[in-house]
């Protein structure tokens, strides 16, 4: 059985606490690999690492900092294929959609390149006799990012690249699901140049985020992953007075208007409601068609296309549309809340339960799921499900089909399917979510906007990458300088010119 490492101080280096967790290929079910659980010493020992290694790297300057991350960039693209494997391997999503983590990721690391000018402080000249202001933004330290299962090398690279970027030390807890990419990522990045002890990988659970978030070093916080925990780490992480940021989970709903192109609505639903088997916090998961003509003609498009999903492993090739859900314990609660739909009065137009894979039978594969006429006290429209199960909610009218997304207690995403601009410009500009889709049904930002959801999505103050990311890694210091010269001559003459 392959035994996983940490990745401290530039080595590979053993579990000592005596915990590990089990990696599951969620193909086939088996166990193949374990990962260490650090213990509250081990997580210190990177800390002092990383505080020793940031002040050297904080003072290389920018542009030797960006040439690193240059390098960086050429080597996930030579290894593009081997971390989309290994990717796949844990995570169970096809192979394109594992290319496509890694290429997101890539993407953030591209963006900060940009340093150099990303970093630029602001500077007034004589803003009295003599007198400068100036400000700067300056490293914090060590910094520690908190990452989920389902985008094991897109959401390390959003927050490691630009603390990095910025000068930090960053310590990465990646899922202990799926860590064998984060653990590679550190790997390539030392070998582009990055000093040893400025990246590092600590694995672990529940112990070694309490770890970092009681740590006195560590100054900043990236969290991702489901809402309990962010609220949890968000209280916990500010209590103790460090810069937090959590993002949380969502329910997405994909607003479907009479006027919509039924087919291009129908695609849209399907790839993002069923694509990565909804595994993705940007998943839609409800659809709220307008009018019951509309509703009626939208799942008479939808039935045959989730009808015709292929569900599969990996290895079978770029036809398969999703794999596996990550764990049986997710498949039991997919199932689980499935059964509550039928048992709560929803009609479930495709029953994905009796799906089975001939000679894939203990892997973790859910079949597709199509409900009708859910209503919003049911528990699959207030929970996330986080698996292939798309809910459809009728309303009546448009303003009430924008109360059901403003209702909803998450706000990742949303969108909305129209041809009418006047429809759209209204729904962009009134609901209350972060991030929405016109005609497009995963708005994810690219890489030089910022990602962020609004209600309990997210917690914090500032999104994830783009220009948010580098206020989010340093501190502003704002130094008010005068001297005597501009007193004597500058000074007077300006005074004198004013009056
Ligand atoms: P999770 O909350 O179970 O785990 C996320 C991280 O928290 C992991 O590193 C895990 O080890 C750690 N953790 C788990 N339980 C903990 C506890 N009790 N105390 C301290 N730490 C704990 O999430 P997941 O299942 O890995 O990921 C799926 C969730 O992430 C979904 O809710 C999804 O919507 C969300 N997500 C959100 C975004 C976003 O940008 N908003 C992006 C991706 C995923």
């Amino acid at each position: 059985m392959q035994e996983l490492t940490h990745y401290i101080n530039g080595s590979h280096v053993k579990g000592q606490s005596g915990r590990f967790a089990d990696i599951y290929n969620p193909a086939t079910g088996e166990v193949q690999a374990k990962v260490p659980l650090a213990s509250v010493a081990e997580m210190a020992m990177a800390v002092d690492v990383a505080a020793d290694a940031q002040p050297g790297w904080a003072a290389v300057n920018p542009q030797r900092r960006a040439r690193v991350l240059m390098k960086f960039v050429d080597l996930l693209n030579r290894d593009m294929d081997k971390l989309a494997e290994a990717l796949s391997r844990e995570h169970g999503k096809t192979f394109p959609d594992a290319k496509g983590d890694v290429q997101r990721g890539l993407e953030v690391v591209e963006y900060c390149i940009g340093a150099p000018q990303l970093l630029k402080g602001e500077f007034t000249d004589g803003a009295g006799p003599g007198i400068d202001i100036y400000s700067m933004r300056q490293a914090l330290g060590v910094s520690a990012g908190i990452t989920p299962f389902n985008f094991p090398a897109m959401i390390p690279m959003w927050m490691f690249a630009p603390a990095i970027a910025c000068g930090n030390a960053f310590i990465l807890k990646p899922s202990e699901r799926d860590p064998s990419v984060p653990l590679m990522l550190a790997e390539l990045f030392e070998e582009a140049g990055l000093p040893k002890g400025i990246l590092q990988v600590v694995n672990g659970d529940k112990e070694a985020v309490d770890a970092i978030l009681d740590h006195p070093t560590i100054q900043s916080i990236g969290f991702v992953g489901s809402t309990p925990i962010a609220e949890y780490i968000y209280g916990r992480g500010c209590s103790n007075g460090k810069r937090v940021q959590c993002f949380g989970g969502a329910k997405n709903h994909m607003i479907v208007m009479p006027d919509a192109d039924m087919d291009q609505a129908a695609d849209a639903l399907v790839g993002a409601g069923y694509g990565a088997a909804g595994e993705r916090c940007m998943a839609i998961s409800v659809a709220v068609p307008v009018g019951d003509e509309t509703a009626d003609k939208l799942i008479e498009k939808l039935v045959p296309r989730i009808e015709k999903l292929k569900v599969g492993p990996y290895t079978a090739g770029d036809d398969v549309d999703y794999g596996p859900v990550v764990t049986s314990a997710a498949k039991e609660k997919i199932l689980g809340l499935v059964q509550s739909g039928v048992d709560q009065g929803a009609e479930l137009v495709v029953d994905g339960r009796g799906f089975s894979l001939q000679g894939y039978e203990d892997g973790f594969f859910v079949g597709p799921h199509l409900f009708d006429k859910v209503t919003p006290d049911m528990d699959i429209y207030k929970q996330e499900i986080f698996g292939p199960v798309l809910s459809t909610v009728r309303a009546q009218s448009y303003d009430e089909a924008l109360k059901l997304a403003m209702d909803h207690e998450m706000g990742n995403g949303t969108a909305i399917f129209t041809r009418d601009g006047d429809t759209a410009r209204d729904f962009a500009s009134r609901v209350n979510v972060g991030m929405i889709g016109i005609n497009v049904p995963i708005p994810v930002p690219l890489a030089y906007h910022t990602f962020g959801g609004w209600k309990k999505s997210a917690f914090g103050d500032l999104n994830q990458h783009g220009p948010d990311a580098f206020k989010f890694y340093t501190r502003t210091k704002t130094v008010t300088s005068r001297w005597p010269s501009g007193l004597k001559e500058g000074g007077e003459f300006h005074f004198k010119a004013m009056d």
